[in-house]
């Protein structure tokens, strides 16, 4: 497979004609949602007490597939969300700073990280000259990658809090969560 980025023929980001690019819209959106806010007066500690791991995937909108509101928890999204070294750091930060205690993982049907292997790495040192000091951590089976991301938490020696850490699946075509058995 290539890494190589198609070349654009609009500038970098544009989606319109006008040269509009989305990082544009998006601070349009910005500017009409600042309109209409009212300072909740929250602490940064989330309501819920939990922190959620999940895949950055755009079918995935966490806040309302799990009927959370502003607040109520951390976010931590990665390409697979995957437990990472630096999601343990934003795990440890949640529990030890922020009050966190249960942990919830969630990988999803459809991952992009099951179509790639570790020959990504072995492709962008080719066409970079660089190899990447991350892995890739693709995976083929998604309930196994589930499972490994849980018993990275759990023995965590940095987290205070390894007794509820639970792993879903969640499916990209029916919105439906589906737990993982630790095994
Ligand atoms: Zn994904």
């Amino acid at each position: 497979m290539t890494t190589s980025a198609s070349v654009p023929t609009e500038p970098e980001g544009a989606i319109a004609g006008d040269g509009t690019t989305v990082t544009d819209r998006l601070v349009g959106a910005n500017q009409r949602y600042a309109a209409a806010f009212a300072d909740p007066g929250m602490d940064a500690r989330p309501v819920l007490h939990v922190a959620v791991v999940a895949c950055m995937d755009a079918r995935l909108d966490l806040h309302a597939a799990l009927g959370l509101e502003l607040g109520d928890c951390h976010t931590i999204r990665n390409a697979g969300g995957v437990v990472t070294d630096d999601v343990i750091r934003s795990l440890t930060i949640s529990q030890r700073a922020l009050g966190t205690r249960s942990v919830v993982l969630i990988h999803h049907t459809g991952c992009g990280l099951e179509s790639l292997t570790e020959d990504f790495r072995h492709d962008l040192e080719m066409e970079v000259g660089q190899r990447p000091a991350w892995a890739v951590e693709a995976f083929r089976d998604v309930e196994q990658d589930v499972r490994q991301s849980m018993q990275r938490v759990r023995t965590s020696p940095f987290l205070l809090h390894t007794d509820d850490v639970r792993g879903f699946v969640f499916d990209v075509t029916t919105g439906l969560l589906r737990e993982i058995d630790p095994g």
